[in-house]
């Protein structure tokens, strides 16, 4: 029997605020355990929340962003549990009534294109971190009080492939707007994964088991992979899936049964009595939305319009919003807007993901490629040149135009001063001479790179090519 998967994924995601949700504690990352924290994120009986307006704001401008419906009502609630790292002993969330409803999030899976529906994205506080050591456990609760956002999707994928899609596509809007640094090494995206399998010709969903707390979007891709297999192997044997929370092991590559599932009900939400409903105005959501900043589709949009480059590399530029940042720069300051997109997607890209960074930590300044692009148009240096420069600026930064004089560098385009070059080549291949006489386009070439050579690569092709021919056809 053919079987298809079921998957909807719960993201929580940390927002950048500079505070926390509840007090004023610091909302960063890395301090020593259990420094940044007051009565209020430890919990202590009789401390008081005050809610951080800054996260509201966020949440809102995620919402809008995703076409969500904003909430002009919604309220907290305590969710009750017992676990070391809520010191309350319930985790301040909502419920029935959270911030935002509905929404959508577009993913592209090999140019097939589609929509992932949301059901809502409501706010909680996050709670501590548990260490386990080898005869004890700690708990730091610096991250208790962050503020976290929980994206909810409907279940609407099919693969592990839609899923990793969809979590590149969120946190790729997530990055734009600026709420979240989105960074998975320290915990700001989490993610839980909902799975269930079914007959194919049938349309109510299997039972599902949820999978907690995954940090890496390949972990979720692996996780499902395995997820859907292990459980279309029990249906197909007959066998029937319990509805439960399993643990990716992301070692092992393999899930495996962790507790039985808790239902709503076991948390015995009830609206939390020391904070007032959140009420928003038209005109507030109407100020969040004007300071909404440009997003992927209206930024490719505009690039192709301004800057006449080719859809691909507009796609591509847009993909990541510091290389777009960084490719506009380009642009603006060479004139050259797709010598631009050319240097950024390949010489650039490349010398990145060879040093492992972001485009943010690079040491050649958008000017610095840009007056290099320059050079080039200019007839100052040629492309050979040009990529030395490059990986010059790569390594050490600098100006280009000095690091042309310096490496002597500088493209020789006296015709005087390469004939005498050029005669010299023909008279050392008359085999080429012959070849090229017959016919033969290649003949040309190993000449041209023969004066290259000679030149040290500084000869301009655009003087040497024509030269060439024009002794060669006397
Ligand atoms: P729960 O009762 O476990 O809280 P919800 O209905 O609130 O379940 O859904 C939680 C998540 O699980 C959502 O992302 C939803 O899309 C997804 N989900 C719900 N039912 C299924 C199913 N049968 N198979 C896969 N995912 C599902
Ligand atoms: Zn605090
Ligand atoms: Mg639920």
């Amino acid at each position: 029997m053919e079987y298809v998967a079921t998957i909807g994924l719960e993201t929580h995601v940390q927002l950048k605020t500079a505070s926390k949700i509840w007090c004023g504690c610091a909302n960063v990352y890395g301090s020593r355990p259990n420094t940044d924290v007051c009565p209020v994120c430890l919990g202590y009986p009789g401390s008081l929340p005050v809610l951080n307006r800054e996260a509201v704001k966020l949440t809102v401008m995620t919402g809008l962003m995703l076409g969500c419906e904003i909430s002009r009502y919604s309220k907290w609630d305590r969710k009750s549990y017992f676990y070391p790292d809520m010191p309350k002993n319930y985790q301040i969330s909502q419920y029935d009534m959270p911030l935002c409803l509905g929404g959508q999030v577009e993913i592209d899976v090999d140019g097939a294109k589609r929509a992932v529906r949301l059901t809502r994205i409501h706010l909680e506080e996050d709670v501590g971190k548990s260490t386990h050591f080898e005869r004890s456990s700690g708990v730091d609760f610096n991250r208790a009080g962050t503020p976290l956002m929980e994206i909810v999707t409907e279940p609407d994928m099919s693969s592990a492939e839609e899923a990793f899609a969809y979590l590149q596509a969120l946190k790729r809007i997530l990055l734009y707007g600026g709420v979240s640094d989105c960074n998975l090494e320290q915990g700001n995206m989490r993610c839980d994964i909902n799975v269930s399998v079914r007959p194919a010709d049938t349309d109510k969903l299997g039972t599902k088991a949820e999978i907690k707390n995954m940090n890496t979007f390949k972990g979720v891709f692996r996780a499902l992979k395995y997820e859907i297999e292990r459980q279309k192997k029990v249906l197909s044997e007959g066998g029937e899936i319990r509805q439960e929370t399993r643990r990716w092991d992301d070692d092992a590559g393999v899930t495996s049964a962790m507790r039985s599932k808790e239902y709503a009900h076991d948390y015995r939400y009830f609206p939390d009595p020391d904070l007032m409903p959140v009420v928003l105005t038209e005109e507030q959501i109407h100020s969040w939305e004007e300071s909404l900043p440009e997003l992927p589709a209206a930024r490719r949009a505009r690039i192709l319009s301004e800057y006449g480059i080719p859809e691909y590399d507009a796609g591509v530029i847009v993909a990541d919003k510091a290389v777009a940042d960084y490719y506009e720069t380009v642009a603006r300051l060479s004139g050259n807007a797709k010598a631009a997109s050319n240097w950024i997607m390949t010489e650039m890209m490349r010398a990145l993901s060879e040093a492992g960074i972001e485009i943010t930590s690079t040491k050649i300044s958008p000017d610095a490629l840009a007056d290099l692009i320059k050079l080039i148009d200019g007839n100052a240096i040629n492309m050979t040149g040009a990529k030395e420069v490059f990986n010059v600026l790569f390594s050490e930064g600098g100006d280009p135009k000095k690091i042309v004089e310096e490496r002597g560098l500088a493209q020789v385009s006296d015709s005087s001063e390469l004939e005498s070059v050029v005669r010299r080549v023909i008279d050392e291949n008359p085999k080429s001479v012959e070849d090229y006489k017959a016919g033969k386009k290649v003949a040309l070439q190993f000449m041209m790179g023969q004066v290259m050579r000679i030149t040290k690569g500084k000869a301009n092709p655009q003087v040497v090519v024509p030269l060439l021919k024009q002794i060669l056809d006397a």
